[in-house]
């Protein structure tokens, strides 16, 4: 509580599950166009074949993701 301005905050939260990044459970990790997801995000992406940035849609590959630390 008391950050409500953080949440809709990329570099500090996942903006599609809107987990805060705690660099255990949820990591952040960037794709080829820079936006950046939590791995389950992504996995979940690849695994019903979208394969695309879900904020920009463009198409990524396992490959292409980077974890940022
Ligand atoms: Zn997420
Ligand atoms: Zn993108």
């Amino acid at each position: 509580m008391g950050d409500e301005l953080d949440i809709v905050d990329p570099i500090k939260s996942c903006s599609v599950c809107m987990r805060k990044y705690d660099g255990k459970e949820v990591k952040r990790h960037t794709i080829k166009c820079g936006h950046i997801f939590c791995r389950a995000c992504l996995d979940k992406t690849i695994k019903t074949r979208a394969e695309s940035c879900p904020t920009c849609r463009k198409k990524f590959t396992s490959k292409d993701i980077i974890a940022l630390y």
